[in-house]
């Protein structure tokens, strides 16, 4: 498979602010491709033979940091997984030094993952590989966003004029965050849907519309976007009881009837089931495309590795 024209592309993948429409329809052309292979590694020719990317997380993950290993796998890279609490971290070393540390062994790219929002755009600027942010804080996940959006475009064709509810806990969450900006600059309508604690006002200024009545909010919306209730960023009661939560938040199926009927039912995992959705959504394969979002994850980052790895000009980091 050939490699298109990256030249638009910036160096590393911090998040989706700021990123073009023709940027971002690079991203998902590319991992479209990636998809209609399935996991057939002969089709994809091993762009990364011989290079090394490699998978530093701060934060505990299985689902995101899996995908990223499979995804430089299957393009041929050598993976190497940081077990940071095993590391020099905890032997009290700065962030930036072992980023620099990484740096000097010439890998292709390093995933980042962090707990504060901003790490992973500060340790880009000391390196001269790659880097691609899996998520900081409560700031950005570009590569949710982008496994989102494929996933739409695959099932309605289109992202432009859809109208997207986004639910729950906005306000702890980079994939709303991501969300929202890729939505937007792609031309759909979004709407933040939850409690007054859980969405900020200022997502109005990234161009989301609020609503705090669930049942408004999801009225004849193509796409119904479940979020985590994310108890381990909350300090402080954020609303009375998971029941009370479910009863007004979570997503069943008397509050699905009123998005359209093809609307389709999203979360980017892990579930909290019965908390922000009914498992009788949550399992109903024909609205359901949960389980599509883990498989277009893979090739989204497949996309993603390859589209930044290759870059001539990297300015050498002294
Ligand atoms: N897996 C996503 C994240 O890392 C969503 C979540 O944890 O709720 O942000």
């Amino acid at each position: 498979m050939t490699t298109p024209e990256t030249g638009i592309l910036p160096q590393h993948l911090l998040g989706i602010e700021g990123l073009t429409r023709d940027q971002i329809s690079l991203f998902l052309d590319h991992a479209e491709r990636y998809a209609s292979f399935g996991a057939r590694d002969a089709a994809f020719g091993r762009p990364l033979d011989g290079r090394t990317v490699i998978n530093l997380f701060f934060e505990n993950s299985t689902r995101t940091r899996t995908s990223f290993e499979l995804a430089a796998k299957r393009l041929g890279a050598d993976v190497i997984n940081m077990e940071v609490g095993a590391s020099s971290i905890s032997k009290g070393e700065t962030l930036i030094d072992t980023a620099v540390t990484l740096n000097a062994m010439h890998p292709e790219a390093l995933v980042i993952r962090h707990a504060d929002s901003g790490a992973v755009a500060l340790l880009a600027q000391k390196v001269n590989c790659a880097v691609v942010n899996a998520g900081d804080g409560a700031h950005e996940h570009p590569t949710q966003a982008l496994l989102d959006a494929l996933t739409i475009r695959l099932r309605k064709g289109r992202l432009e004029g859809l109208t997207v509810a986004i639910c729950g806990d906005v306000a702890h969450s980079r994939v709303a965050r991501s969300n929202i900006h890729l939505l937007t600059t792609m031309g759909a309508t979004v709407r933040a849907v939850g409690p007054r604690s859980l969405v900020p006002s200022g997502v109005r200024a990234m161009g989301a519309e609020i609503f705090h009545d669930m049942r408004e909010g999801l009225r004849d919306v193509d796409i119904v976007m479940m979020l985590r209730v994310q108890t381990e960023r909350m300090q402080g009661n954020f609303f009375p009881s998971a029941r009370e939560y479910f009863r007004f938040f979570g997503l069943d199926r008397e509050k699905l009837a009123l998005a359209r009927p093809d609307a389709l039912i999203m979360h980017p995992g892990p579930m909290n089931r019965g908390v922000e959705i009914d498992s009788d959504v949550a399992d109903d394969f024909e609205r359901s495309v949960i389980r599509m979002q883990v498989e277009m994850g893979v090739a989204v980052r497949m996309a993603v590795l390859e589209l930044l790895s290759n870059r001539t000009g990297r300015e050498v980091v002294k």
